[in-house]
């Protein structure tokens, strides 16, 4: 008999805004393979319950392990980059993602598979077109929550969650953007809860 175990509901996919986490108090430090791109990066596809909690740390047994993802090494590096100090190759954020999150989805991606997915559908969302084709570019200007979060529904179908940090100053900023996939990680869906916290009605969008 198969047991296929209703372990979570859907995943949150998130990704950051480099300029975002690198102006604040706490600063940043680019990866060792050097500055990353001017778009955004992959932080992780964390698996999740419809009452807005989440299970972590669900298989001690099943280590990170790079070998397994040495094919995807170089869109890693490209696609989801690390800026946490010290600077680092970006093994030791992915190897925290995948423990943390990814062995809380294994019975249905496994871990090259799940490092892959998440790079799919960071090139099938592509945020940043979404925003530069209804005008919202990072340059360090001001932009209403609303017309962010229009500008990414109307580029990829499915309306985001936007969370927001602080800059030096104290400015309300665009720093991560929350998409949803179903459970069997396959396709992106609408978010079937949204987490909570506050941004400014109108948000930077630094450069980076
Ligand atoms: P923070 O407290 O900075 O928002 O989040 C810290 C960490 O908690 C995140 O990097 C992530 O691992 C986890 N986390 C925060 N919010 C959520 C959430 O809504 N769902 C899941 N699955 N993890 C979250
Ligand atoms: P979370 O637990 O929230 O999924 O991931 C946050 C952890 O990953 C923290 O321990 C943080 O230091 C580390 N980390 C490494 N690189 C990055 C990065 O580029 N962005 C974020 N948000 N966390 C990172
Ligand atoms: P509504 O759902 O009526 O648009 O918004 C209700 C409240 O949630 C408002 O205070 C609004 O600013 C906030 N809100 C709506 N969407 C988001 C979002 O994507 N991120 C954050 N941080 N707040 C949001």
């Amino acid at each position: 008999v198969v047991c296929v175990a209703q372990d979570f509901d859907f995943f949150y996919f998130v990704q950051q805004w480099p300029g975002s986490y690198c102006d604040t108090k706490q600063s940043c430090c680019y990866p060792t393979t050097g500055k990353p791109a001017a778009d955004f990066g992959i932080h992780g596809l964390w698996p999740n319950y419809k009452d807005g909690s989440y299970p972590s740390n669900c298989d001690p047994d099943s280590p990170f392990d790079q070998s397994k993802i040495s094919d995807l090494s170089s869109s890693m590096q490209r696609n989801w980059p690390t800026l946490a100090c010290p600077s680092s190759n970006g093994f030791t954020f992915w190897g925290h993602e995948w423990d943390k999150h990814g062995t809380c989805s294994e019975s249905v991606l496994d871990q090259h598979d799940y490092f892959a997915s998440a790079l799919g559908f960071k090139t099938q969302l592509n945020l940043l077109q979404a925003l530069k084709t209804a005008g919202i570019q990072p340059n360090g200007r001001f932009y209403s929550l609303n017309s962010i979060k229009g500008a990414i529904k109307a580029g990829t179908g499915y309306t985001p969650y936007i969370e927001c940090n602080v800059d030096v100053s104290g400015n309300s900023q665009l720093y991560q953007i929350y998409m949803c996939v179903d459970n069997s990680g396959t396709k992106l869906i609408e978010c079937p809860v949204f987490p909570r916290g506050r941004c400014g009605s109108s948000i930077e969008f630094p450069s980076f």
